[in-house]
């Protein structure tokens, strides 16, 4: 069975798809400027014994995700999981924040998942079995102050994995959002120390998250034994919200 992940040249991505080549999953890697990183992830992969591969797009523009699926098919066959990971920050206070960090976080995060579902959905549906898996977040729940952009794409992900659970759910599709907390990546290695300590005195667990902790929540969402489970947000941030 086939698994695309979206941004999976570092950070959680490849966490998630080095986690799904190792339950057996076969992977297409999706990168956008790392190459390097994903060619070594792609070995890594193959590596376990299934098949892999690199595919370059910029999901934030339909027709390079469209091509992207193109690419994919046509080597390595329809896709069967889609896990929609790719994501950027561009943080701003409100009144500071540009119309282009504003888009370009829309882009990247919210319009990327509806380009790549909706080339994924056709093949799923005809195939009666599909997941779909969005990696939302948890400011998608709570909000965050410099974060109205990120916040609003997550946000937005979640509504979209609602709607798109309920459309399909009869076509034994399920759709899955995983909203991760605080985890250990270059999206938040930026962040001031005094930050990181203000934000780890909010996290009950008492420490910062590892990309393979939101990598076991995928393959669980990727696999059979969550057949009965769609629509639902899992927060995988270590008791931050529980809400
Ligand atoms: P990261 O380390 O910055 O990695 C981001 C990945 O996304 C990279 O592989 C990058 O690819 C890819 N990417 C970005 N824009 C892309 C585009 N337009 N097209 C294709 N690929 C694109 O970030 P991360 O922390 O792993 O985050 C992964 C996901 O988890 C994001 O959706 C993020 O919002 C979410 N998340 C992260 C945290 C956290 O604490 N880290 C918390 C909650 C949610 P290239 O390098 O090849 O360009």
């Amino acid at each position: 069975m086939l698994a695309l992940v979206t941004g999976a040249s570092r950070g959680i991505g490849r966490a998630i798809a080095l986690a799904l080549g190792r339950n057996g999953y076969d992977v297409a890697v999706n990168y956008n400027h790392s190459e390097a990183e994903a060619v070594v992830l792609c070995d890594e992969i193959r590596a376990l014994g299934v098949k892999s591969g690199t595919f370059q797009a910029d999901v934030s523009v339909q027709e390079e995700a469209s091509r992207l699926f193109a690419e994919v098919k046509a080597s390595m066959g329809a896709v069967s999981i889609l896990v929609n990971n790719a994501g950027i920050t561009r943080d701003n206070l409100l009144m500071r924040m540009k119309p282009e960090e504003w888009q370009a976080v829309i882009n990247a995060n919210l319009n990327s998942c509806f380009y790549c579902t909706r080339e994924a959905i056709r093949d799923m549906a005809k195939a009666r079995y599909g997941r779909i898996i969005n990696i939302a977040s948890v400011v998608g729940l709570t909000g965050n102050a410099g974060q109205s952009n990120y916040s609003a794409s997550k946000a937005g992900i979640i509504g979209f994995t609602k709607s798109a659970a309920r459309e399909y759910a009869s076509r034994g599709i399920t759709a899955n959002a995983i909203a991760p907390g605080f985890i250990d990546t270059s999206m938040t290695e930026v962040l001031k120390p005094e930050i990181k300590a203000d934000i780890l005195r909010g996290i009950p667990a008492g420490t910062i998250g590892k990309p393979e902790d939101v990598a076991e929540a995928v393959v669980f969402f990727a696999g059979d034994k969550s057949r009965y489970i769609t629509g639902q947000v899992l927060a995988v941030d270590g008791g931050m919200t529980m809400c």
